[in-house]
Order: structure tokens, then C-alpha cells, then sequence
């Protein structure tokens, strides 16, 4: 019996046991291992703690995981604790699992204990929106805030879904203005980067956008301390914030059991071949989803073309072929702007996002660095494909038109891609 071991049952870990369960013949034993019985649709919480659109719990953005765990892959509910590549083994409190083939979807983590003072002021004026819980009881902080300095501040990156702080502070705006209260409430981004987003068509359109609706941006803030009895973020070269509301994003680590160990950097990511998903530093493992070093977003769509081409290159793999170096670092996010609306980006390692139309030129229906309605509604559609196409790989050929593998570069103005 051949074996192939999945580390961590979210977003790329359920696609590729779907996938490869397909195509593996019964001489494969398939198992999946992840600490939680629950599976997070984390897009949902960034409109959690504004009770948007319908989100005012956990209902609907948490599933067990067994669910979408097909027929015939082993699901350990456990906590891995290490990885031996040398010995193929992989351990977990209650047992030791050997595999032929290793692959790695063990997410990011935040880390608040990094920042001193960030944990001490939780729950009093700092909050997080990055774990379920944390979005919820933001929720109840925020419908006791009736006016002041709110406050996102991204203490470092990367982070998962690089876009999220910009959701949030239109949010927030949106959220604000609906409770009547948005003169009374000032919001804005501090961030250690020289902008709201890191490629620059982008980091324009969306600077500009919240500049129009009065959220100061506040660049290369790098966060040395939160002292939330003085409601005050001090950075590294002696700047200071004020604060009555702090919406933190606590550093984003990788998965602990890759603390000191070869296979990962300083901050936990697996070293990661950025084209082929191999791990750089063993042979029969691949990474995907936020659990790599590779520099593109950490993001669910990533997760999922990544899972594609990991899918790919085992087969190739296990058929003593060479695995391709065909993964692009294609990502692409609906950006909710509040008011009904959303942006659209839609970029690879290599080509920025830029403005368009996606997936059909002229004719989209969705449109890219735009905010439209119909992007709205792509966002608000997308919780229903998350839950019952792409977590179990239904239908996924003729998803390709929508949702490529690799990026295309139909529909995008040309004009921009000339820059
Ligand atoms: C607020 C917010 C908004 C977001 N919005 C978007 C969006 O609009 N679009 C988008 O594309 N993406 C979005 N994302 C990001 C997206 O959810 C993640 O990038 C995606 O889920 C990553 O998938 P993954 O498989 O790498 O990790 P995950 O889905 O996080 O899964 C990792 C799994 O590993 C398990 N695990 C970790 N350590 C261990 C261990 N030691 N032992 C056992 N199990 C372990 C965890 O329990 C978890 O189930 C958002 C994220 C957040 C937080």
C-alpha cells in the first residue's frame, strides 16, 4: 500500500485529498490530519464584526470538516507535532504516520504575543477580525463605540489576504455611515508599507478611493508596542498613534511545528519552489496555500490554483515524471467597498492588476480595479461555490473559464499591461 499524508484539512488541504482521491487507486491509502473538526469560511469574517450583509454570526462560515473529507481518505483529528522528512514520519500528540508522499496545508497563524502589549489590551480597545472568535467579539466592541479614533494597523507582513485592511476600513466607513455616526468616527490605516496595497495601479486606485471617503492613510509605520491603557501604537523610529479603537492585525506566522526546522524561514514558511510547489529542501513533499514563502498573496484563490497545480505535479510525479514549472503565483480577490459594491483584482508573480474586464473582454460581467455591483454580488455568490464546488473539486474543468489556473490575460486593458 502506497501512502500519501495531507497535513491540515482548510481551503488547499480538502481540495487536494478531493482531487487526488479521484484519480489514486485503491492500492493508496489517503490521510488528512488537522487539529480542528471545523472548517473556517475566513472570508466571512471581515464582515462579522459590521453584521454586513447577512453576516452576523458564525452561521454559514463554519462546516465540520468531515463534511467535504471525501470517501475513502482518513481524517485524524490531531495535533501535528513533528515533521521528520528524513524518516518520511510525521507525529502528532496520539500517534506517528509514515508517508510515500508528503503534502503541506498547514495555514498561517497570528502571532499577537510577538507585539508587546497587543494581548494585554485585547478585549479592552484592541480587537482582531483574523480568527472567528476574535471577529465576534469584535462585533460586540464595536456596537458599544459610539465615536473616536478607530485605528487598522497591519503590524507586519506578510499577512493572509493582503486586501483585508482595505475591506475593513471601507467597511467600517459603510458601517459607520448606515449607524448614523460617521462624523463622529475618524478611521485610518496604519501600515509598515508605503501604501494601502503592495502593487502600485492598485495601491493608486485604492489610496485615492480612501482618500475620498476620508480614511487617512498612514505609511511606513512599523509597530514596535501597543500601550492600550495610553490608547497609543508606537513604531520602531518613535512614532506614535492614538487610538480609542484599535482594529490590530497581529503578525501572521506559519504553522509552529516549523519553528527552527530546515524545511522552513526564520517566520515559519516552508521553503517553497515558487513554480513547481516542491518542497526546496526535501524530495516527495509539496506545500500549498498559506503555509509557503512563495511571493504571491496569501489567499483562498491561491490556495486553490496552487491545489491544481500540486494536483498535477504529484501525479507527475508518483508516474516518475518531472513535475512542471507551470504555477504562475496567479491570485485574484473581490475587494468589498461597502454601499453594495466591490473591486476586482486579478494578477500573477509577474503582471500587476491592472483595470478590465473578467472573464470576458467588453463584456465581463465582472470588472477589474472597478467597483461595481456586480463584483458585489461575485463576492457574495462566492460563499456558496467555497461550500459546494470548490472544497469537494465539483465541476472544476468548466470552472476553468472563470477561475484559470494560470492567470489570463484576456480582458485586461492593454494600455495598462504596456506600463
Ligand atoms: C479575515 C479574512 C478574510 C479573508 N478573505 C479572503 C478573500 O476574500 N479571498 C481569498 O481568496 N482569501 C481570503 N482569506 C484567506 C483564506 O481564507 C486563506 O488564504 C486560505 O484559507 C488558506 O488556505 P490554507 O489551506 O493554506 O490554510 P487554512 O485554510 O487556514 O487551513 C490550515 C489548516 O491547518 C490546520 N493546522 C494548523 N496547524 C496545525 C497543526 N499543528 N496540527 C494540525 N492541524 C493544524 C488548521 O487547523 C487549519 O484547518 C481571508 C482570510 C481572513 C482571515
Amino acid at each position: 500500500m502506497k501512502r500519501l499524508l495531507i497535513l491540515g484539512a482548510g481551503t488547499g488541504g480538502t481540495i487536494i485529498a478531493n482531487k487526488m482521491r479521484k484519480v489514486l487507486k485503491d492500492d493508496w491509502n489517503i490521510t488528512i490530519i488537522d487539529k480542528s473538526k471545523l472548517h473556517y469560511y475566513q472570508p466571512g469574517q471581515i464582515f462579522i464584526p459590521f453584521k454586513l450583509y447577512g453576516y452576523n454570526s458564525e452561521d454559514g462560515c463554519v462546516k465540520p470538516s468531515g463534511q467535504y473529507i471525501p470517501d475513502g481518505v482518513n481524517f485524524v483529528n490531531d495535533e501535528i507535532t513533528a515533521v521528520n522528512p528524513n524518516e518520511h514520519r510525521v507525529t502528532t500528540k496520539g500517534g506517528s504516520y509514515e508517508y510515500d508522499w508528503l503534502v503541506i496545508a498547514l495555514g498561517c497563524r497570528i502571532a499577537p504575543e510577538e507585539i508587546p502589549g497587543m494581548e494585554e489590551g485585547y478585549g479592552k480597545n484592541v480587537f482582531y477580525f483574523y480568527t472567528m472568535k476574535s471577529a465576534l467579539d469584535m462585533q460586540k466592541a464595536l456596537e458599544q463605540f459610539d465615536g473616536g479614533k478607530l485605528v487598522l494597523n497591519i503590524a507586519e507582513y506578510p499577512i493572509k489576504c493582503p486586501v483585508a485592511p482595505i475591506e475593513y476600513v471601507c467597511l467600517a466607513d459603510y458601517y459607520f455611515t448606515q449607524r448614523g455616526i460617521r462624523d463622529k468616527v475618524e478611521i485610518s490605516v496604519v501600515t509598515g508599507m508605503q501604501g494601502v496595497f503592495t502593487k502600485p495601479i492598485a495601491g493608486d486606485m485604492m489610496g485615492s478611493m480612501l482618500g475620498e471617503r476620508g480614511i487617512k492613510v498612514i505609511p511606513n509605520f512599523n509597530l514596535a508596542e501597543v500601550d492600550s491603557s495610553k490608547g497609543v501604537i508606537k513604531s520602531y523610529d518613535g512614532q506614535e498613534v492614538q487610538f480609542d479603537f484599535l482594529a490590530a492585525i497581529p503578525p501572521n506566522l506559519g504553522a509552529k511545528v516549523f519553528d527552527g526546522h530546515d524545511m522552513a524561514d526564520g517566520n515559519c514558511y516552508i521553503l517553497t519552489d515558487p513554480k513547481t510547489l516542491k518542497s526546496a529542501k526535501y524530495d516527495n513533499v509539496f506545500v500549498l496555500g498559506d503555509s509557503t514563502n512563495v511571493t504571491t498573496s496569501k489567499a483562498g484563490s491561491v490556495a486553490h490554483f496552487e491545489a491544481e497545480i500540486v494536483y498535477e505535479n504529484l501525479l507527475a510525479e508518483i508516474e516518475g515524471k518531472e513535475p512542471h514549472p507551470d504555477f504562475d503565483g496567479h491570485s485574484n480577490c473581490f475587494i468589498e467597498t461597502g454601499y453594495n459594491k466591490a473591486h476586482l483584482i486579478d494578477f500573477n508573480y509577474t503582471q500587476q492588476p491592472v483595470p478590465g474586464k473578467l472573464p470576458y473582454p467588453l463584456v465581463g460581467p465582472f470588472s477589474l480595479l472597478k467597483e461595481t455591483r456586480m463584483n458585489h454580488w461575485g463576492k457574495m455568490f462566492f460563499r456558496w461555490y467555497y461550500w459546494n464546488m470548490l472544497l469537494k473539486d465539483r465541476f472544476s474543468k468548466s470552472m476553468e473559464l472563470f477561475l484559470p489556473t494560470r492567470m489570463s490575460y484576456r480582458g485586461k486593458d492593454k494600455h495598462y499591461l504596456e506600463k
